[in-house]
């Protein structure tokens, strides 16, 4: 039988961050992937969505270059090359990472492993032994119940990725992250889109001004949506799908895609039966990433923690730190960086203002209008940073509108995680002109000294 220091089940983001580390770290590690090395994030994810929406945004912007002066007419979206500059993305991204784990003399074995022995993983008839064993099997999307995924009309985010022709009219059930974001590609691409969301409000768990500001400007660019109601049966026919709301309601479209949350693979894979404790499918850890069976490690979407890429890397990285014996500090949840890349981008750090109240803080909150930040007014973007702090404290939470926001988390999450104070952020110079410079102005506003803002 094969011996490791660490043996990974798992090679997505949390896997292969765990077995990079532990590698770095001296540690020899098996790193088993029964599909393909980088996981969903690479393949089917992060970085698949992100291409599709910046071709989206080219879309945009060629539609609206005669704002710029710019003469330009979008003749047509041709998904073919569409998925070509997508796929070339990742396979640049996939033969990296696969040099990468090569280089750090990681054995890299292909197909599917099952947990057969508290130390002991089986992949195709083999055994590999690890006096750690890290589980990183990541989630699937997920359906409601009824509700059958035929792959053409009935599709999740995996079809949705690898669509060779643009739908005139698109039902997104779910209105979290993953669904606006592909509500917005496509309205960028021409579709007609509405997005159907049970709980009260789109990507319900951001701030409650941030889903407000997504909401009008998805009204502005067309996209209609039904919050606060929920789902009730889908009826198939020749031109696509008829869906009914509880309400009574009912929107037919050519495609409806399922984006109503990803679960946990972690059926039939002997976790149970080596007595890990779990809940629904999820494996529970301690802030270190333990499971209850000594040596058993579990990171990522396989965990109830944020199902982020970054979180698992970060969480793979503990753990890998953690065996090597380095006491790594655990990982302040609240302190990850958070983004929707839909047009307009929503992003956060830290607390919400309920979150922040339910906790006891006496808040203060103030709002920068990007209306007043000169490259925003370049762009034509508008939104806003929010930000939420503790009266005479640190700043609690960042909550950002705004198209490429998503770039400000950087900053943000450093004023933050370093528990600064608008008192300390307000001296701090921006470059002008940047988006940026709304971070620096709503810190100078809320230490009472704003510059190019009311009040
Ligand atoms: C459409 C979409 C967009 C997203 N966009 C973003 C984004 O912009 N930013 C972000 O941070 N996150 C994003 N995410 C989330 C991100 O992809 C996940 O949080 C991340 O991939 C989780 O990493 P993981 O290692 O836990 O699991 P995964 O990446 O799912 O990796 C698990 C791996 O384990 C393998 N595996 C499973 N079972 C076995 C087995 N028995 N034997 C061997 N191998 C096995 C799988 O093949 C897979 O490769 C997105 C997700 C989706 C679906």
């Amino acid at each position: 039988m094969a011996q490791f220091d660490l043996v990974v089940l798992g090679g997505g983001s949390g896997g292969y961050a765990a077995s990079l580390r532990a590698a770095q770290l001296g540690l020899s590690v098996a790193l088993i992937e029964g599909e393909k090395l980088g996981g969903t994030c690479l393949h089917k994810g992060c970085i698949p969505t992100k291409a599709l929406l910046h071709s989206g945004e080219i879309a945009d912007n060629t539609r609206d270059a005669s704002h710029f002066g710019i003469n330009a007419q979008l003749i047509g979206i041709d998904m073919v090359a569409v998925n070509a500059y997508k796929d070339g993305v990742i396979a640049k991204l996939y033969k990296g990472l696969q040099g990468l784990v090569k280089s750090r003399n990681i054995t890299f074995v292909e197909g599917f492993g099952k947990l057969v022995g508290p130390n002991t993983v089986e992949v195709n008839g083999q055994r590999y032994e690890g006096k750690n064993i890290i589980l990183a099997t990541g989630s699937y999307p997920r359906t409601l119940p009824g509700l059958e995924i035929d792959g053409t009309t009935i599709i999740t985010s995996e079809e949705a990725l690898n669509m060779t022709t643009i739908p005139a009219r698109v039902i997104v059930l779910g209105g979290g992250v993953i669904g606006c974001e592909f509500a917005s590609v496509w309205k960028s691409f021409g579709a007609d889109v509405t997005i159907i969301e049970g709980l009260p409000r789109l990507i319900a768990a951001e701030d409650e001004s941030s889903s407000k500001q997504l909401e009008r400007a998805f009204r502005k660019r067309g996209i209609n949506f039904e919050v606060g109601t929920k789902f009730q049966s889908v009826a198939k026919d020749a031109s696509g799908v008829t869906v009914t709301l509880e309400n009574g309601k009912t929107f037919s479209a050519d495609l409806l895609l399922v984006a109503v949350g990803r679960g946990p693979v972690s059926a039939n894979l002997g976790y149970e039966a080596q007595g890990i404790a779990m809940e629904r499918g999820y494996v529970l850890v301690d802030n270190k990433c333990r499971t209850n069976v000594p040596g058993i490690w579990a990171v990522g979407d396989l965990i109830p923690t944020l199902q982020l890429a970054h979180v698992g890397f970060a969480e793979g990285i503990l753990v890998a730190e953690e065996i090597a014996g380095l006491n790594p500090r655990p990982i302040n949840y609240d302190g990850v960086p958070r983004v929707t890349y839909s047009e307009p981008e929503v992003a956060s750090v830290g607390l919400t203002t309920a979150q922040a109240k339910e906790r006891g803080h006496d808040v203060v909150e103030l709002t920068y209008d990007l209306a007043g930040n000169g490259k925003a007014n370049i762009l034509r973007t508008s939104g806003s940073v929010k930000l939420v702090a503790a009266k005479n404290g640190p700043v609690l939470g960042i909550h950002l509108v705004g198209s490429r926001v998503g770039e400000l988390l950087a900053e943000a999450q450093l004023i933050f995680n370093w528990e600064a104070s608008a008192d300390d952020v307000a001296p701090l110079l921006h470059a002008h002109p940047t988006m940026s410079e709304a971070m620096g102005e709503a810190h100078m506003a809320l230490a009472g000294k704003p510059l190019h803002a009311h009040g």
